[in-house]
């Protein structure tokens, strides 16, 4: 009997994702991005997979004690950094890196006397406006956190692009040249890159690349899959039939009845919903694997159940498998039916959903 809704991770996919990165950037050092629980698809258990990558990179400090309490020694940096100084003692007793983007934090190092020393990723804006210090500070900031005293010399300066998935925005390479142009005269190692400057962005190949999407297979360009890319996906979210039965032409589908059938139809219900992380907004239409084929959604999404139409397949029966996404069904054509982005569907798997890893092929 197949299982109610589940997904597997598959660790040998995030590997092979890995040396897709290195083959990419081959000069640069990977930090790799496990934040929001590596994507939704487990935090420890993909770091359990990025054993030997340089260092890890994670939003918030309790994602980082969680990574130190399971015994994870690799470099870690928080990419939100810290916003007092008792975040900052705290985020110090486990070793991580931080990334300073204001000038309170800059003030918090500069009294800060704890027993080592503070490595920090110094973050520019250059055209976000998001975290970061504009490039005017960035002589005064540099020089200050030099001669705090517990602050590590060897500062990183890094940036984030706000439209690097868009292959012809000139937006990514005018941040480019403003970062290298406000860099120049400093010798700190930098990272600009995210998974589409990786792709798309050469000049954004620096000390540093900050894969996060790409990881786990999946593609940051709206108009490309990640196995256009070489990638692999990661994920696939399973589930069953639970119900199959005629349902006559006039008959409404679901809440609000949106969908009326106008033939006889065989109609499918599978045990996934908005309660596992399957969008709402998923149209009619959107494809679903039954057996390995196709068929499309129905209905409104439900929070436990959706339906399909499952006319072309008269065969179909009662506990048969169901994959949402994953293997031969990408992760970005759901988000495209959806009118999201891939993202957000592998960030929003729900608790309920029983997480399997495997290690294959
Ligand atoms: C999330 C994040 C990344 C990774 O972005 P992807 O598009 O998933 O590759 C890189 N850098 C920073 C600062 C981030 O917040």
């Amino acid at each position: 009997m197949t299982q109610a809704a589940y997904a597997i991770v598959n660790l040998s996919a995030v590997k092979h994702n890995l040396e897709k990165i290195r083959a990419y950037a081959p000069n640069s050092k990977v930090l790799a991005v496990i934040k929001a629980n590596a994507y939704g698809h487990g935090l420890l258990r993909i770091a359990e997979a990025l054993m030997d990558v340089d260092a890890m990179a994670v939003a918030r400090a309790a994602e980082a004690i969680r990574l130190r309490k399971a015994a994870y020694s690799n470099r870690i940096v928080i990419l939100e950094g810290f916003v007092c100084e008792q975040e900052l003692i705290e985020l110090m007793q486990y070793d991580l890196d931080v990334v300073v983007h204001s000038i309170d934090q800059v003030e918090v190092l500069e009294k800060y006397t704890g027993p080592k020393k503070v490595t920090v990723w110094l973050k520019l804006d250059t055209g976000m406006n998001r975290l970061g210090f504009k490039v005017a500070d960035l002589n005064t900031v540099y020089q200050r956190l030099l001669n705090a005293s517990h602050v590590n010399p060897a500062i990183l300066l890094m940036t984030h692009f706000s439209s690097a998935d868009e292959v012809s925005n000139h937006t990514t390479q005018q941040q480019i040249n403003i970062f290298h142009d406000a860099v120049k005269t400093f010798f700190g190692e930098t990272s600009l890159a995210n998974s589409a400057a990786i792709i798309a962005w050469p000049d954004s190949l620096t000390d540093w690349v900050r894969p996060g999407i790409m990881l786990y297979g999946v593609s940051p360009f709206a108009d490309r899959k990640g196995t256009q890319l070489g990638l692999e996906p990661v994920m696939s979210l399973h589930s069953r039939l639970i119900s199959v039965k005629m349902i006559e032409p006039g008959d409404a589908v679901g809440y609000a009845g949106t969908w009326v059938c106008k033939t006889q139809t065989k109609l499918g219900v599978v045990a996934i919903g908005y309660g596992d992380g399957y969008p709402r907004a998923a149209k009619v239409g959107t494809p679903v694997l039954i057996n390995g084929r196709r068929v499309p959604l129905v209905g409104r999404v439900s929070m436990d159940m959706i339906t399909v139409d499952l006319s072309t397949q008269p065969d179909t029966k009662v506990g048969d498998s169901v994959t949402l996404w994953g293997d031969g069904l990408a992760v970005e054509e759901i988000a495209e039916y959806s009118d999201t982005i891939p993202y957000t569907l592998l960030c929003g798997i729900t608790q309920r959903v029983e997480i399997k890893k495997v290690n294959s092929d």
